[in-house]
């Protein structure tokens, strides 16, 4: 994967006040606040930073979090995964591999076959639906 590098000035004037707060700070939105939390048509979650698709919703499912969950990404490659002691708990953090972009944590409690659950902030995505593709 070819990452992206800007500088922090680059990545304050492209993204909003919020996104910035969450991708490039690891900073966390409300729960049930996202505008993707009920996301339901077909298509890919990007990464808002970076447009690197992410998560399909094939994989989109609602685990009554508050946050948009997938039971998994799109391929291994395209996030980065790493420990995160923050907050007096021991959690995965889930970054874009591409940009480096926080985008939320990994839990060991999904549904789906890997039993995984990527919690992830609606700020860190934007949505591309299938018939826009074509
Ligand atoms: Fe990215």
């Amino acid at each position: 994967m070819k990452k992206i590098d800007r500088t922090d000035a680059e990545w304050r004037a492209k993204l909003t006040p919020e996104q910035y707060r969450i991708l490039r700070q690891g900073g966390t939105e409300p729960p049930w606040s996202g505008d993707l939390l009920d996301a339901k048509d077909d298509g890919q979650f990007l990464c808002a930073a970076c447009g690197e698709p992410l998560f399909s919703s094939d994989r989109k499912y609602d685990s009554g979090s508050g946050w948009p969950s997938f039971t998994a990404p799109v391929d291994g490659e395209v996030v980065s995964e790493k420990s995160d002691e923050t907050h007096g708990m021991t959690r995965t953090e889930v970054r874009c591999a591409r940009c480096e972009g926080h985008l939320g944590h990994v839990f060991p409690d999904g549904p789906g076959p890997e039993g995984l659950r990527y919690c992830i902030n609606s700020a860190s995505l934007a949505f591309r639906k299938t018939s826009d593709e074509d």
